[in-house]
């Protein structure tokens, strides 16, 4: 544990790493690890002095919160916890995803469909705004404004440094039940059902989320929670955890591999690595089966085009990068499937339901209003986020991006919106239309004034 004393000096580099900066030169987060998919221009501006601010400050066991620095990742924050049989309500699945990149990210875990969003378990947060004020938001009072519009500003008003977070009891293990639909509108029924009644054929579900295979292979896997140790799996070996769903019916994990049983072959991208034929897996360290060294080396093929070069001599066609999260209304989920199915298609697709809370840290929403302002979720309502990563062969007369605006446009069609963190396309309205731009303005101003930060439109669409 870090303690108070450590925070305090961590945060007064920070301050002291923004005084440094010239004022009219743009500020940036110099941070170690990214989950961002967006290529990013190069830019020349000196990053804030984030050290120190990568652990938990404290628990509170009695209170079931934590205080925790910003920049902590999930493993860690993780790893201070669970000693304490407790959890974040929402644990994203990719150990290096930092608390405040969630927060400000969106991240998203199979415990949402009951949990909602990691900023929905936020007691309060600091946040060092653009204009250099260390400030810290509620859901009510001075800077509530900035508490409900931080959820998708992607750093564009400010850095969080330190979040207290509610926690949650946990059990030793997760049974799994994978439960397979060969038709989708009956998938996305079940999920609407489940959802609903956080219970499937007499037995609770405490955690949610899905894998389509195909129209006609589908699975959803239902976990719940118990102290049963026997016959318990482990996906860190030979097999990857999405073809088990495929094999087995039922399974058991402990809380720790189940938190993480996507992070070993990064859902299922490591096969692009060769990591997951056998010949190549016996030799890869297991330590080095990580989503964040998968995700290096997509970054070495984004800064060479290795894979690319060779492609283009063996006369393939070149490929559009195809990374996506997307949230639908469950009940126009099973028709963007089929979409996507027919124009894009790329398997397989990971589905994670999702609710806002009904009630937390930030109140009980009104249903069908938006309570973050950035961000398009209305209360009372199922949305499916559907993950697809990857690429696809760009078609004749087609060039770079097409997809991704083809994909962007039918997820409006189908009443959804998509998470920011990769390529985005969108002009200037249609983004503001969907991302808060009657609210935005004024935070910018607010909080900051001078435009020491990006705007979240140059940052999410323009790269930059
Ligand atoms: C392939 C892929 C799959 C993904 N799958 C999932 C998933 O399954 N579940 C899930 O939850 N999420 C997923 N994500 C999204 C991820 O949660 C978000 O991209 C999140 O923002 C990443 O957090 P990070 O800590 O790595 O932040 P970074 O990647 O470092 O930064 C993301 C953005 O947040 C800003 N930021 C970072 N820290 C702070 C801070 N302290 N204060 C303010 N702004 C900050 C940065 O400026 C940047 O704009 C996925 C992303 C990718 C690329």
């Amino acid at each position: 544990m870090r303690g108070a004393q450590a925070h305090r000096a961590a945060v007064e580099r920070l301050l002291a790493s923004y005084r440094a900066i010239p004022a009219g030169q743009r500020v940036r987060l110099a941070k170690r690890t990214s989950n961002l998919f967006r290529a990013r221009a190069e830019g020349t501006t000196t990053g804030l002095d984030v050290s120190g601010l990568d652990g938990v400050i404290s628990i509170d066991t009695a209170a079931r919160t934590a205080d925790v620095q910003a920049m902590c990742t999930y493993e860690s924050l993780v790893a201070a916890t669970l000693p304490y049989g407790l959890m974040p309500l929402v644990v994203p699945q990719l150990k290096t995803i930092t608390l405040g990149g969630a927060v400000t990210g969106l991240g998203i875990e199979s415990s949402s469909f009951r949990n909602g969003l990691p900023h929905e378990s936020v007691l309060e947060l600091d946040i060092l705004t653009g204009d250099g004020t260390l400030v810290t938001a509620r859901p009510e009072g001075e800077h509530a404004d900035l508490f409900r519009g931080f959820p998708n500003s992607y750093g564009t008003l400010g850095y969080a440094t330190r979040l207290r977070i509610e926690l949650e009891p946990v059990q030793p293990a997760v049974a799994l039940r994978h439960v397979r639909f060969s038709d989708l509108d009956e998938l996305t029924a079940a999920i609407g059902t489940i959802s609903a009644a956080r219970e499937w054929e007499g037995t609770g579900v405490d955690f949610l989320d899905g894998v389509v295979f195909s129209a006609s292979e589908a699975y959803l896997t239902l976990g719940s929670w118990t102290d049963d140790l026997s016959g318990l799996s482990d996906y860190t070996g030979p097999e990857p955890f999405y073809r088990s769903i495929q094999r087995r019916t039922t399974d058991k994990l402990t809380i720790h591999d189940y938190l993480w049983r996507w992070d070993t072959d990064w859902f299922w991208c490591s096969a692009a690595f060769g990591a997951q034929n056998p010949k190549v897996r016996r030799y890869w360290p297991a330590r080095l089966r990580r989503s964040d060294v998968f995700h290096r080396l997509v970054g070495v093929e984004m800064k060479y085009g290795v894979v690319a070069k060779v492609d283009q001599w063996r006369g393939k066609p070149a490929r559009e990068r195809v990374i996506q999260d997307v949230e639908l209304p469950v009940t126009r989920t099973a028709e963007f499937l089929r979409w996507y199915l027919d124009h894009v298609p790329m398997t397989p697709v990971w589905l994670c339901p999702l609710r806002l809370r009904e009630s937390g840290p930030a109140g009980t929403p009104e249903a069908g209003s938006q309570p973050w302002s950035l961000y398009p979720l209305r209360a009372g309502q199922t949305y499916v986020n559907a993950g697809f990563w990857g690429t696809v062969a760009i078609e004749p007369g087609k060039a770079e991006g097409d997809k991704n605006r083809e994909i962007e446009a039918a997820v409006a069609g189908f009443d959804g919106h998509k998470s920011l963190y990769s390529d985005a396309y969108y002009d200037e309205e249609t983004f503001w239309a969907a991302y808060g731009g009657q609210n935005y303005p004024a935070l910018k101003q607010r909080y900051d004034g001078d435009g020491r930060l990006l705007d979240l439109y140059a940052k999410a669409v323009g790269r930059r």
